[in-house]
């Protein structure tokens, strides 16, 4: 006889590096839930979960993982979470989707925990300790814990407070800093300012959390495209977090950036434009140790990574290279990497077949619908990640 497979809550999103780690959602949604360019939890209401409630998960996914740990021994496997035990669990209809996310984390085996959804440092301190307390009990095999939250609501928290947070489990924050620039965050309605970016990364460095921050290229449109890339590496320069991420901005129509977009109230930095506010951004980033990613799929150059100060010149030398392209095979790249072919300009030359066909797709759009249309198919490539 089948039991019910044990089954708790998951959110929405996770940071990209995160793709291989258990999700435990800790509180639902944003309490924030303004930001203009921000299409993941609108018409979501947030609400704070119970301790008791988060504890009943992580028990259920103790369970799960033990259930899926008893299969690998029935199916001669000796405990580990191999090719044959992970088959038998997706492909079968008895186990529900959390029950088979602890099953692929446990095959992955990269013992990393992250805790949804986008601001869980709002938790008082002493539930969010026991939440962690009772995570490390039950999972001794997570070796890091990490979670989203809001530098707005991180400078409400003493450096003793984060400390005591660390001291539980808590090993990283992400932070979506995406602007060091004030008017941009007006704009954005980001609700944060830059002298606050400041003050609660440092909290978060001062108490022994790695920090992630998350820039995004782009934020400033056009108009204010200079001052974003220089503010911004202004502000990393004052935290120099551990980590950089970018994640370039994309508008698409259910974000309120998109009213602004066709008002022409924003006006959005092309691909071309954005290469050159990269450049500048990582021009100004000085004195830093800082290492840069660029591996999210919104990102038009994700060679633009490495640690800082030692990569700045091979990272700068990416875009330099990418700016002196040929006008074709600049096109060409954007249309290959906005649809998905490409991921390095490298990959321009590697592939004669696919250099190739994306020319001729190139060719026919540029006839049909003209140098804009042109532009406006580009857009909606990279928009189908969005
Ligand atoms: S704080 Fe983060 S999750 Fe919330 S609306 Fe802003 S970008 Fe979206």
């Amino acid at each position: 006889m089948s039991r019910k497979s044990p089954r708790f809550e998951q959110g929405p999103i996770r940071p990209p590096n995160e793709a291989r780690s258990l999700l435990l959602r800790i509180t639902r949604n944003c309490p924030w839930n303004r930001c203009r360019f921000c299409p993941v939890y609108k018409k979501r209401k947030f609400s704070l979960r119970s301790v008791d409630e988060i504890k009943q998960d992580i028990q259920a996914a103790r369970d799960a993982a033990d259930r899926v740990r008893e299969l690998s021994w029935k199916l001669g496997s000796s405990g580990r979470v191999d090719d044959a035990v992970i088959s038998q669990i997706l492909s079968s209809p008895e186990y529900s989707d959390s029950f088979r996310s602890v099953a692929l984390w446990m095959y992955y085996g990269t013992g990393a925990c992250f805790l949804q959804d986008a601001d869980n440092l709002v938790m008082p301190t002493a539930d969010l300790v026991e939440v962690l307390t009772f995570l490390k009990e039950k999972f001794p095999e997570i070796t890091r814990i990490t979670t989203y939250s809001r530098s707005r609501t991180i400078v409400r928290k003493s450096v003793d407070s984060l400390t005591r947070i660390r001291e539980a489990g808590l090993d990283r924050v992400h932070v979506g800093l995406e602007s060091g620039c004030d008017a941009v965050l007006k704009f954005m309605q980001k609700g944060v300012s830059a002298a606050q970016h400041i003050e609660a990364g440092k909290r978060v460095v001062a108490a022994g959390m790695e920090l992630s921050e998350y820039v995004m290229p782009g934020l400033g449109g056009r108009d204010l495209w200079r001052e974003h890339a220089e503010d911004t590496a202004r502000v990393l320069n004052r935290i120099n977090p551990h980590f950089i991420r970018l994640r370039s901005l994309r508008v698409p129509r259910r974000v309120p950036l998109y009213e602004d977009l066709v008002s022409g109230r924003f006006r959005m930095q092309n691909d071309d434009q954005l290469a050159l506010e990269i450049k500048v951004f990582l021009e100004n980033l000085e004195g830093i140790t800082s290492t840069i990613t660029s591996d999210h799929i919104m990102n038009l150059l994700p060679e633009v990574a490495g640690k800082l100060p030692g990569d700045k010149q091979k990272m700068l030398a990416v875009v330099e290279q990418y700016l002196k392209l040929p006008d074709k095979q600049r096109l060409i790249y954007r249309v290959g990497r906005r649809g998905g072919a490409y991921e390095s300009i490298r990959d321009l030359e590697r592939d004669p077949a696919t250099y190739a066909k994306i020319s001729r797709l190139v060719e026919e759009v540029a006839g049909e619908r003209g140098p804009e249309g042109l532009e406006e198919f580009i857009a909606e490539l990279a928009d189908r990640y969005v």
